[in-house]
């Protein structure tokens, strides 16, 4: 599949390289021409605030609030958790509202206060880094992965959630749950 990568800002190339690496065709967005082009989209961490006032002046907005309501497959983490939210927190901030939960930002620690940890279920390794927490998680959003209790991850239909950032533990799992497993290129 060939899936964008909100490349405007943040952690992005890691999330192109462990596309490519599970046999997606990873494809850099900056623009509304280039997100014409993609069946998917990652959009990924970095700082939710600066991303937003970048999507406004590129023009992003609407093509991206269009390409995510029509349905195709979207992994959004950490900063791109918070714009795929309806509500944020900690400070209150503008967001799409695509996923049905409520963030609240820097609410795992400050920068300094980054940590690695596994998911309670086993296996997925989680890095927090000045991560949002879920506060709320609407009816028809299932918790893919949770920490210490905590829903940690999500899943509404195509929308595939995280408060943490798989692509820097280079696992994929979150990416084969939102985009299929093409198998090895
Ligand atoms: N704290 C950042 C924000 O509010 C998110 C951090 C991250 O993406 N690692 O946007």
């Amino acid at each position: 599949m060939r899936v964008g990568v909100l490349s405007l800002q943040g952690g992005y190339a890691a999330h192109s390289a462990l596309l490519a690496g599970i046999g997606h065709e990873p494809v850099d967005v900056r623009t509304a021409s280039a997100l014409a082009g993609v069946d998917g989209l990652v959009l990924p961490g970095g700082e939710s605030s600066t991303m937003l006032k970048l999507i406004g002046f590129s023009d992003l907005h609407d093509p991206l609030d269009a390409f995510v309501r029509a349905g195709r497959p979207v992994l959004a983490t950490c900063a791109g958790l918070i714009l795929a939210a309806r509500r944020v927190t900690g400070p209150e901030q503008a967001s799409f509202g695509w996923l049905d939960v409520d963030v609240a930002r820097n609410a795992w620690g400050r920068q300094i206060e980054s940590f690695e940890a596994s998911a309670d279920e086993g296996g997925l390794p989680l890095v927090f880094i000045r991560a949002p927490r879920l506060t709320r998680v609407g009816p028809g959003v299932t918790a893919v992965a949770h920490y210490e209790g905590e829903v940690v991850a999500v899943r509404q239909g195509p929308i595939v959630g995280a408060s943490f950032h798989p692509e820097l533990a280079g696992d994929a799992t979150l990416h084969r749950l939102a985009f299929g497993d093409p198998g090895a290129p």
